[in-house]
């Protein structure tokens, strides 16, 4: 650890926090490999703090009309797109993704925030009139009260503003603990929301490791746990939060597959799957990180294709126009990324390209890992159990469509699936019969617009309510079902048999 670097703070009660902190960690710029800032590790107190203040914004801000609500949400979003250059600049320098990339990540959070400022329409209940004779029901949806998110760092703005948006549009007040190794961008957001008219204590930043999270958990007054993460993180926060009886989405890794039919346009496929494995250093739960060609010419074409468009690719500091992705977040990322090419090397797959080692002028100490490809990797091997989370794309050769569609629906983790065919029939069977959360027809990163719901199935998600779209809404609000009868002048008595319908 260093010490002679600036403190990224908390965020509580409407400013950033100025006591000195005992406990840090270091964030890097990827780019470069070195520390560039120390970001504070919360106590249980400052956690404490954080729901504290959340629970006195909650009195205020709950009973704003939603269409208040949204209205002030609406600002927030024109202070965000302001601020969006400022944003992506800070985001691509503590995450290393490039700045169009970064750029992207602030926007699909935006979006959300819009989706969420349709709060008056989201949040009506339903009607009934006569139910029985003079009965009318009808439905409430309610704001939980204080809930948190915990987020990953691979999507810096857009997952807090997922789970901030729908949450705070829904009358909650939230205490985001963002991820330690990009920290900057969830502060400015809270800032800004405080600068579009949300009371202070609204949204709280808290950072921190583990001791946070569990301080944040165990807290009676939070009511709803939204996190996203790796799938050991993921299973023991969903089950930690079960045991103290609160609400819990949890969302966690991914290994998503796209499949290649011999109709498909080959070429089209290549450039999709090129995209969508090495963007972003393949750091994305959208990443396509296993290609599925179906028979071996199909393959022979694709994999000849696939390498001669990586092997044209750029890797270098997230800042320059000229990088088609950037480093990987960590040195430890990178040294685990490395190692897992080697097993896969060890476990007999064909390294076609080998993106160890590369070398980035002036950054040799950044924490780049080149596009890598393997042919011929088989369901057994590591490399196509386990997430790798980097720019390494697996070829796994089928020999039949049946064989294929297996593949995905078979594998631990269910988020994220692509087909590439010409063939609406094929397309539709596929879409319908895969076990898997999100598909693409011909479209590689099948993450849904805000108005739909994301969540992936089987070990990349627990608990029963996807992020974003109408899922988010029935997620961060309970809903109360109010029975009715005014006085009518008739009397019945007293009845001791259990109303029913009829
Ligand atoms: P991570 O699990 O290491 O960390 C996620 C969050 O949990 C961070 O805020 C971190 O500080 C906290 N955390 C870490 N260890 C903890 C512990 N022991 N107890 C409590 N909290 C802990 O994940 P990451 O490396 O930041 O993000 C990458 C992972 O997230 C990948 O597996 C990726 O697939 C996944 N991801 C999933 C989705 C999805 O929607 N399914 C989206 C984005 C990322």
């Amino acid at each position: 650890m260093t010490t002679d670097h600036p403190v990224i703070p908390h965020f509580i009660d409407g400013a950033r926090t100025t006591a000195p902190e005992p406990r840090t960690s270091d964030v890097f710029d990827p780019s470069t490999g070195r520390v560039q800032a120390r970001v504070a590790l919360a106590s249980e107190d400052e956690v404490r703090a954080a729901v504290d203040s959340a629970e006195r914004a909650f009195g205020t801000w709950s009973a704003l009309n939603p269409q208040r609500r949204a209205r002030i949400l609406l600002r927030w979003v024109d202070l965000i797109n302001e601020h969006a250059d400022e944003l992506a600049r800070t985001l691509s320098k503590e995450h290393g993704k490039t700045f169009p990339d970064a750029k992207g990540d602030i926007q699909r959070g935006v979006e959300v925030v819009e989706f969420a400022a349709g709060a008056p329409h989201l949040l009506k209940g339903e009607f009934s009139s006569d139910a029985g004779t003079g009965i009318d029901v009808h439905s409430l949806r309610q704001p939980l009260g204080v809930v948190a998110g915990i987020t990953p760092f691979n999507f810096p703005a857009m997952i807090p503003l997922w789970k901030a948006g729908i949450a705070l549009a829904a009358g909650n007040t939230f205490v985001l603990k963002p991820s330690e190794r990009d920290p900057s961008v969830p502060v400015r957001l809270a800032e800004l929301a405080l600068e579009a008219g949300m009371p202070a204590g609204t949204l709280n930043v808290v950072h921190g490791d583990k001791s946070a999270v569990d301080a944040l958990i165990d807290d009676p007054r939070v009511q709803a746990v939204g996190f996203v993460g790796s799938t050991p993180i993921a299973q023991s926060i969903y089950e930690h939060a079960a045991r103290r009886g609160k609400r819990a989405q949890c969302f966690g890794g991914a290994k998503n597959h796209a499949v290649i039919l011999p109709d498909a346009d080959l070429e089209m496929a290549a450039d999709a799957l090129v995209g969508a494995a090495f963007g972003s250093a393949g750091e994305r739960c959208m990443a396509i990180s296993v290609a599925v060609p179906v028979g071996e010419e199909t393959a022979d074409r694709l994999v000849a294709l696939l390498r001669e468009r990586i092997q044209a690719l750029t890797v270098g500091p997230s800042l320059e126009e000229s990088s088609d992705f950037g480093p990987v977040v960590s040195a430890q990322a990178r040294a685990r990324i490395e190692e897992l090419i080697q097993v896969g090397v060890d476990e007999g797959a064909e390294l076609v390209v080998d993106g160890r080692g590369v070398q980035v002028p002036d950054h040799e100490d950044g924490f780049y890992v080149g596009a890598t490809l393997f042919d011929r990797v088989t369901p057994g091997m590591r490399i196509h159990r386990e997430e790798i989370f980097g720019p390494v794309l697996c070829v796994v050769r089928a020999k039949d469509y049946e064989e294929a569609l297996a593949l995905p629906s078979e594998h631990e983790f269910g988020n994220g699936v692509a087909v590439f065919t010409r063939d609406g029939d094929a397309a539709r069977d596929f879409a319908t019969r895969v076990d898997v959360g999100m598909v693409g027809v011909n479209v590689p990163i099948p993450v849904p617009i805000a108005y739909y719901t994301f969540g992936g199935w089987k070990a990349s998600g627990f608990g029963d309510l996807n992020q974003h779209g109408p899922d988010g809404f029935r997620f961060y609000t309970k809903t109360k079902t109010v029975t009715t009868r005014w006085p009518s002048g008739v009397r019945e008595g007293a009845s001791f048999v259990m109303p029913a319908g009829s």
